[in-house]
């Protein structure tokens, strides 16, 4: 027998309540009690958006969401400017170029954050450019993109925000309203805590009127339509009723947690996590500016990294993730997003010490754990 834990930065682990709720008898999608679930999910989905915009909720997981943020707001020929830090960076200007967008890409070194003033210097050159497309989290480094300073610079400008917060709605403080975002994305598998398979998108004033200029070409994913249809409680398609089940569940769970505790327990996970990693004596892949849904590590000297990874998760139980393209076989991330607490984090902390040890990379038993306790006691109150 071999315990199993889901430590990935996606799909992350389901609670009871969660799973519960989607173990329901199936209903029908046109009858008033599928509308209620979805109008309570709708609702709630706005407390976490931290927006008074609809969000719109699409069956796909979340690159439908992405892509069609691409085709709703944009025209083939509009200029766009890309912040390349990592996997979905890069994605971004993929779907960008498949519909004949010109991207302009910011390449930003893996591990590091984009400067601003790069991005500001762009916008006043080329006055054209119609978007910013970043991520708030790229999960493939580990890396918080500064949201809000990018917000600054679009905020005046006939050109649109997009951000996919697809590991930051829920984990970390990214207030679309407040900041200026104008289109903010995410999806089921992560914060949520759900299975994959929900997209969810919300725009903001602004981005409604460039979706009125749009004119790439759409079918399935058709905002428009998609807002018509939530103002009468129901989708445009068959929605994925049991993962809208199991989503008002979860986001009743993040609203009786609050929204602010919410992200203080990601705080604390993602520094407890580093800090041990730290007094391990191992590096860290984004040490200037650390997501918090998940802590990219190098593995040292001597070890693979894509065994290492597969060695933790096979014969230990614990899935982590390991590096993409260049990080391949370099690093493995922590996730802590979603259904994670204290006890999760010393689960991944000591595997990672005891796999060290068996790749032999000496480590003090127990030093990481160490580390991590002391900050996450500060969850606690005193007895
Ligand atoms: C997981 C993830 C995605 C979406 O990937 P899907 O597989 O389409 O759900 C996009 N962006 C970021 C930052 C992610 O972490």
């Amino acid at each position: 027998m071999k315990k199993r834990y889901l430590l990935a930065p996606g799909p992350t682990p389901v609670p009871e309540r969660s799973l519960l709720a989607m173990a329901q008898p199936m209903i029908h999608h046109r009858t008033p009690q599928f509308s209620e679930i979805f109008a309570e999910a709708c609702e709630l989905l706005k407390y976490v958006f931290q927006t008074d915009q609809d969000v719109l909720i699409l069956a796909s997981s979340g690159t439908g969401a992405m892509e069609g943020s691409v085709t709703n707001l944009f025209s083939p020929g509009d200029e766009v400017v890309v912040i390349n830090g990592g996997k979905f960076g890069e994605r971004w200007g993929q779907i960008s170029e498949a519909y004949g967008l010109k991207v302009h890409w910011v390449n930003v070194e893996w591990g590091k954050a984009v400067d601003p003033a790069v991005v500001k210097e762009l916008l006043d050159g080329n006055p054209n450019i119609k978007g910013v497309l970043s991520q708030a989290s790229e999960t493939s480094t580990t890396v918080q993109h500064p949201v809000k300073e990018l917000a600054e610079l679009t905020r005046d400008r006939e050109c649109l925000l997009v951000v996919d917060g697809i590991t930051a709605v829920g984990v970390s403080d990214v207030p679309m309203d407040k900041w200026g975002i104008d289109v903010l994305v995410s999806g089921s598998q992560k914060a949520f805590m759900l299975p994959s398979g929900l997209a969810f998108v919300a725009l903001s004033e602004k981005a409604w009127r460039f979706n009125e200029r749009s004119t790439c070409p759409r079918y399935y994913f058709d905002f428009r339509k998609e807002r018509k249809n939530l103002a009468k409680k129901t989708t445009a398609y068959t929605p994925a009723v049991s993962l809208i089940t199991g989503l008002r569940e979860s986001l009743l769970m993040i609203k009786e947690e609050g929204l602010q505790n919410v992200f203080a327990r990601h705080a604390r996970l993602a520094r407890a996590s580093r800090s041990a990693m730290k007094a391990l004596g191992l590096r860290l892949l984004a040490p200037e500016s650390p997501s918090l849904a998940a802590t990219g590590v190098y593995v040292p000297e001597g070890v693979d990294g894509a065994k290492f990874v597969k060695y933790m998760r096979d014969e230990m139980g614990v899935t982590m993730a390991g590096g993409q393209d260049k990080l391949k076989g370099r690093i493995f991330r922590i996730a802590h997003l979603g259904y994670i607490d204290t006890f999760d984090i010393i689960t991944a902390v000591s595997a990672v010490e005891m796999a060290l040890t068996k790749f032999g990379h000496a480590v003090t038993p127990g030093k990481g754990v160490a580390a991590a306790q002391e900050i996450l006691l500060e969850g606690y109150v005193n007895p």
